[in-house]
């Protein structure tokens, strides 16, 4: 694997050592703060990005952070928020599988007068000042694109997409890129589309055994496959192995796990996108601390984006941070930046 060779200088930290150089804006805050992650399975980002990197940057902002994963648990993501808010967290940070979840935890910390921060996912209809995530449509015009370049010599080739959770709005956001992308190259039969599919949950199982329904129906005629992140990738590339079509059909991927770069340095996943975890991390501290000492005047010149909440018909103040395209060629950038070390994604097999 010739993109392993080069790159072992630049395995930097994962987030829990240098990011505390950034000293605490003034004076910084103090506190617990309590923080919700949704799932395991569903990406590997989860633990391996968001955890320490939330860890180290809430800490440079002087916080005392604990960090809970509701394993994709709807009841446990509910008692964990009640715990906190009983506590009296300064600040709450959430992002919940279930939006609806999100906003009766976000009236309950209203009335407690606690603070909470929508973390990559928004919980819709609910009441939270803020919210920090990515340019989420952004995210599924760069996965489609990507795959309409690697389809570009197959005129009318047939393209499945396997979507992410319809509960969550940055899946939907994610489609709203495909189509924005894919439509045109569908309507002008440069491209054809089999089926899009949602996958509830994030369910990469599910994920699997949808695709090879859709990949038996149609007798195996697929020439490629948007889906939404690295774990459904994996699932979809583990169907095309069994057919002997893995390396062959072009497949996306999102989130930049290790799973993922590794499947790109093999040749069975067409490309990942790098969201910079560390910085969104860093501004939700920053944005945590704000908030911690009242200072909305400072809290909303860190959140000059906005997020459209269809369901009760607002802008929620936002951070929304640039995705960037992975394919082999850039893998170097995800470990330089420390995300993952080379040893960890170059196993020579
Ligand atoms: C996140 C993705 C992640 C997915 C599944 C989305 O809300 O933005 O990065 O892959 O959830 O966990």
């Amino acid at each position: 694997l010739s993109a392993c060779g080069a790159n072992s200088a630049g395995s930097g930290n994962s987030g829990d050592s240098k990011s505390s150089a950034s000293a605490p804006a003034g004076g910084g805050a103090s506190g617990k703060v309590g923080v919700i992650l949704p799932e395991t399975a569903t990406s590997a980002r989860w633990e391996a990005f968001d955890k320490p990197m939330l860890q180290a940057a809430l800490s440079a902002q002087g916080f005392s952070a604990d960090i809970q994963n509701a394993q994709g648990d709807n009841q446990k993501f509910s008692t964990l928020a009640d715990g906190f808010i009983s506590s009296g967290v300064k600040v709450l940070i959430i992002a919940p599988s279930d939006p609806a979840v999100g906003a009766a935890i976000e009236a309950k910390a209203k009335n407690a007068g606690i603070p909470v921060i929508d973390y990559d996912r928004p919980s819709l209809g609910g009441s939270a000042g803020y919210y920090v995530s990515f340019d989420n449509e952004k995210v599924g015009e760069i996965q489609a694109q990507g795959l309409a370049d690697a389809l570009k010599s197959k005129p009318g080739a047939n393209v499945v997409q396997i979507e992410g959770a319809p509960t969550d709005n940055n899946a939907t956001l994610f489609a709203n890129g495909h189509d924005k992308v894919l439509q045109p190259l569908y309507d002008s039969k440069a491209l054809n589309r089999v089926q899009k599919q949602a996958i509830d949950n994030w369910d990469a199982q599910v994920g699997g055994t949808t695709f090879e329904q859709i990949f038996t129906r149609v007798n195996g005629k697929v020439d490629g496959v948007v889906a939404a992140n690295d774990e459904l990738a994996g699932a979809v590339i583990t169907v095309l192995k069994k057919n002997g079509l893995n390396g062959k059909v072009p497949v996306t991927g999102q989130d930049a796990t290790p799973a993922g770069l590794q499947a790109i340095l093999r040749g069975d996943q067409t490309l990942t996108i790098f969201k910079p975890i560390k910085e969104e991390a860093e501004n939700t501290a920053k944005l945590a601390a704000a908030l911690a000492k009242g200072d909305t005047a400072a809290a909303d010149a860190i959140a000059t984006g906005k997020l459209h909440d269809p369901k009760n018909n607002r802008d929620l103040k936002s951070v929304l941070l640039q995705p960037q395209l992975i394919t082999i060629k850039d893998i170097k950038t995800v470990v330089q930046q420390g995300y993952v070390k080379a040893s960890d994604i170059c196993t020579g097999d």
